[in-house]
């Protein structure tokens, strides 16, 4: 993706910023000798970044502006404990809700519609972005937060929400709870906003049917702005992502070579107007691929695939090298076994070797021997690596109201 003119003075004046700012970026920037950014080679010269710089600047290291202009944080904890903080500007707030507005439009939704908002609310930037977004837009909020599936509900029928806002896997949750329950008579439901955890087309088709919506992905991450930097619009081709507040690139997670439009790589993201803590070449480790050419929708933002999966998702196992959505994918064509799974890594000490252990959960009509077995011979025709495979019944795995966590390795335990 061509860096435009206009991006390349907003990543100029961004630069300067930082080096004004004394900030953690500041010092990093002198080293390298950048100045300011007056061409595409300069920009390519600007070194990229990722959370653990953010962990190393920790609490306030990249903080650009005085605390004056500072008007909120938020924070982002991962799975290695220190959190990063990010702090916002009044413009920021404004800028990330002004996205979101738009993600909401795009996706067809009015101020006439009732969003139902069960992503969290606290230090994370999940439930607050979509309440900013709802109100810009001049839609009414029902702001719930995660859990309590029984108000949810109640709520969902009361108040007649027509926008569902949830992660997918809590969406999945909320399905199977309406259909159990026989309430899909009952609510109004026109659209889902799914938050960027990735998730497979099978999910995607049961959540879609059960309750009768169109469904929308939005994307986005804490360290830029939060959830409404982008989303699919009803053509779904993929989704478009803000060029005006962002430039992305597509790099090879291992050489961090920037590569072509239409090539599969981890998505780099540099904010262009972002006063807080402004993120140049900022690696997201999503992987995805930047879909080359215009949508038929006629919207000229450039547009993302669907998140593949993280780069540090990734996990090795008899020397071959797995995604989860490898994975996701290939149980999807399997009768009878729903989207939920676990993968369990250990080594055998005593036979000095790795096993690769998959729990998958089948509908009580398939015979869950054969399931199994079909279930090996694909692992190992498909991906060049065969696990023990147990089935169990469906809803024997633990569904979560936040990111499922399905691979667990214990082999450095
Ligand atoms: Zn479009």
């Amino acid at each position: 993706m061509k860096i435009s003119d206009t991006q390349l003075e907003l990543i100029d004046r961004q630069v300067k910023r930082i080096l004004k700012s004394d900030n953690y970026y500041s010092g990093v920037y002198k080293k390298a000798g950048i100045t300011g950014i007056n061409s595409e080679e300069d920009f390519y010269r600007i070194p990229f970044t990722d959370k653990a710089d953010l962990r190393n600047a920790y609490p306030l290291g990249i903080q650009a502006v005085p605390d004056e202009e500072v008007v909120r944080i938020h924070s982002s904890s991962g799975t290695t404990g220190m959190p990063v903080i990010i702090p916002y500007t009044a413009k920021d707030v404004d800028d990330w809700s002004t996205m979101f507005a738009r993600c909401y439009e795009i996706a067809g939704i009015t101020a006439k519609d009732r969003i139902q908002i069960t992503p969290g609310y606290g230090l994370w930037t999940a439930g607050i972005g979509f309440q900013a977004g709802c109100e810009k837009l001049g839609a009414m909020a029902i702001p719930m937060g995660p859990g309590n599936t029984e108000k949810q509900l109640q709520m969902m029928i009361d108040l007649e929400s027509t926008v569902i806002c949830a992660t997918s896997s809590y969406a999945l949750l909320l399905a199977e709870e309406i259909n159990k329950r026989g309430l899909k008579d009952k609510i109004k439901l026109k659209k889902g906003v799914i938050g960027s955890e990735r998730w497979s087309d099978a999910k995607r088709a049961y959540i879609a049917r059960e309750l009768g919506i169109e469904l929308y992905d939005i994307y986005g991450l804490t360290e830029i702005y939060g959830p409404g930097i982008g989303i699919n619009c009803p053509d779904q081709t993929g989704m478009h992502i803000f060029d005006d507040y962002l430039y992305i690139e597509i790099i090879d997670p291992v050489t961090g070579e920037v590569l072509p439009d239409g090539q599969e790589g981890e998505i780099v993201i540099t904010t262009l107007v972002k006063e807080g803590a402004p993120l140049l070449r900022f690696r997201t480790h999503d992987l995805s691929h930047i879909i080359p050419g215009e949508c038929s929708c006629g919207r000229s933002y450039p547009r993302l695939d669907t998140i593949k999966g993280r780069s540090d998702d990734m996990f090795k196992i008899h020397g071959v090298n797995m995604f989860p959505s490898q994975v996701e994918e290939l149980l999807s064509q399997v009768d009878g076994v729903s989207s939920e799974y676990k993968i369990d890594l250990a080594h055998d000490d005593s036979k000095n070797r790795d096993i690769f252990m998959v729990t998958v959960e089948a509908e009580g009509r398939v015979d869950f021997a054969k399931t199994g077995e079909e279930i090996k011979r694909l692992f190992k025709s498909r991906l060049n690596a065969t696990p023990k495979v147990a089935v169990v019944s469906i809803n024997t795995l633990p569904r979560s109201e936040k990111k499922t966590k399905r691979v667990f390795d214990h082999r450095d335990e």
